[in-house]
């Protein structure tokens, strides 16, 4: 962490604790150490899975990143963040109807697609809307990058196609009707530290580009070969060589650009980009000595960093953890460094060697820019999600709240006991589509009447005192309600000022309103049997 103390002091004095904190120089200077060892013809598109906070992909966009998204939540941001759609692509080994029609409707530049079956799907849809879908085909290779602990490709797994399939099949995939076939993808794995494997994974896909380009005469527009470039967590780690990685890929991508000036490069990363500029800072709640070992429990854990926990590794390696408070002289000592999960392994850090530390003391977990709420079970005793801050020039930015435990809860569809225990089905699907108005009315009140995501709007809230309804608000909400709700108009009889009490009798009135219409086409629906019959 390169931060002055006293700014991150004031995040915790501020925001609390646990709240992962952003450092936006050092998120800009790695993406220029990314942009600076690849040469101009290669696009750099940044996974959002990584970390899709709103800011930080408005200023990945700034610095001149594309995106990769794989769900329709990472399409939006991306979208919201400003990136035009044509630098955008959606990938991912399941995709939902409206994702894929999301993603046509909005004009990605590739859909990237990962089996046959998705191929058939989307040409069908492309069809019915009209519009040819340009897709790029995943691809499994015959080849495993070498350097990579975490192996996505040249090995059983739900990704892409696998390449003898593909290669023999690619001649149908371009026949099939209104599929653009835009070019091929590859993405073989993550946290690769040599340059080597970066360049003999770059170079096999390249390769499979050229004789796929040969053996059917195309000219494809698109080459993704991933990327998955590794950042240092670990002691015996040492960082990527990115003067190595220069010295590699600059002919590799040139001469390939050479070959098809218009073809598209695109190179994938996440955690290179995002991982150095976070950290999470916890706070030391209690030390204590059990059984043999000294631990120091803090406020945050695996459900806010479950890759520093270890989660899914069979190893597990600390993270470095450096304290911010107090003096650096004091000598060292051994902790275990604990979350407040109840289960065993909810350990940020084992046997960590760091300056004596009193109950109160600040700490951070380096490194944690990638893969941190994101990856994380941050429901995990329904604590929620940890708060993100940005620092840029001096200044701390709140980019996203903490979860609070009342909209933890207000999650939940309440269903009224007696209907779960059979005291009438309808009265319990009655209250889960209640809830479920309320939870509509209360966004669409969010966006009429201006207000923050984190306004407490629940069922009891008063239109008018509590959230500031007004004559001329409530019509654009009666718009707004009409273009948002699916079959409900407003009755100029039925309504009443009434209604506009709370949150719960306006959605009282239009689920009222809009069973009377299920009612009604259930009705209709029943008549037209009988007259079939
Ligand atoms: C996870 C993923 C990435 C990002 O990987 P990093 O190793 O974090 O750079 C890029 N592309 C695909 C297809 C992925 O699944």
């Amino acid at each position: 962490m390169k931060l002055s103390k006293a700014l991150v002091l004031q995040a915790k004095a501020t925001f609390g604790t646990p709240t992962y904190l952003y450092d936006e120089t050092v998120l800009r200077s790695s993406f220029n150490e990314l942009r600076d060892a690849l040469p101009d013809c290669v696009d750099i598109f940044y996974a959002l899975k990584v970390n899709p906070n709103l800011s930080l992909v408005k200023l990945i966009r700034s610095y001149g990143g594309n995106t990769e998204v794989c769900s329709l939540g990472e399409l939006e941001i991306a979208l919201k963040a400003g990136v035009p759609a044509q630098d955008i692509i959606f990938l991912g080994p399941y995709k939902k109807p409206e994702e894929h029609r999301r993603a046509l409707e909005v004009g990605v530049f590739a859909i990237v697609v990962e089996s046959e079956t998705e191929l058939r799907k989307l040409s069908a849809l492309a069809g019915e809307l009209g519009c040819d879908a340009p897709v790029a085909i995943r691809i499994n290779p015959n080849f495993s990058a070498a350097g990579s602990p975490w192996k996505m490709g040249g090995r059983p797994t739900h990704f892409g196609i696998q390449e003898d399939t593909a290669v023999e099949h690619f001649a149908e995939y371009l026949a099939l009707p209104n599929i653009k076939v835009k070019g091929i993808h590859v993405y073989n794995g993550t946290k690769i530290l040599d340059a080597q494997s970066v360049y003999d994974n770059a170079a096999y896909i390249l390769d499979l580009f050229r004789s796929l380009s040969q053996r059917y005469q195309l000219d494809m527009r698109m080459v993704d070969v991933g990327g998955g470039l590794g950042i240092k967590y670990y002691e015996n780690e040492k960082e990527l060589d990115t003067a190595q990685l220069k010295a590699l890929l600059t002919p590799l991508f040139n001469a390939f650009h050479q070959q098809f000036p218009r073809t598209r490069i695109i190179l994938e990363s996440g955690r290179f980009i995002a991982g150095k500029c976070g950290s999470l800072l916890v706070t030391v709640d209690t030390i204590k000595d059990n059984h043999g070992k000294t631990f120091a429990v803090t406020d945050g854990g695996t459900h806010c960093h479950g890759a520093a926990a270890g989660s899914g590794q069979v190893l597990k390696r600390n993270f470095r953890i450096v304290k911010v408070t107090g003096t650096s002289d004091a000598p060292l000592r051994e902790y275990h460094i604990s979350g407040p999960l109840c289960t065993p392994d909810d350990l940020l850090g084992r046997d960590v060697q760091i300056e004596t530390l009193e109950e109160g003391d600040l700490l951070a977990v380096t490194a944690s820019g990638a893969y941190g709420p994101s990856a994380s079970p941050t429901l995990f005793h329904s604590h929620g999600h940890p708060a993100e801050v940005l620092v840029s020039h001096d200044q701390l930015f709140l980019v996203r709240a903490r979860q609070t435990a009342l909209e933890i809860r207000d999650s939940h569809a309440d269903v009224p006991l007696e209907a779960m225990l059979g005291a009438g089905t309808v009265a319990g699907s009655v209250a889960a589509a209640q809830v479920a108005t309320q939870r509509q009315l209360s966004d669409i009140l969010r966006v009429v009447l201006n207000l923050s995501a984190d306004t407490l709007i629940d069922a009891d809230s008063r239109l008018r005192d509590d959230l500031g309804l007004d004559s001329l608000t409530s019509m654009e909400l009666l718009i707004s309600l009409e273009d948002e709700l699916e079959g409900f108009f407003v009755n100029p009889d039925t309504i009443t000022p009434g209604h506009f009490n709370t949150v719960a009798s306006l959605a009282g009135y239009i689920d009222a309103h809009r069973q009377t219409q299920a009612v009604r086409h259930s009705t209709e629906a029943v008549e037209v049997h009988h007259e079939r019959v």
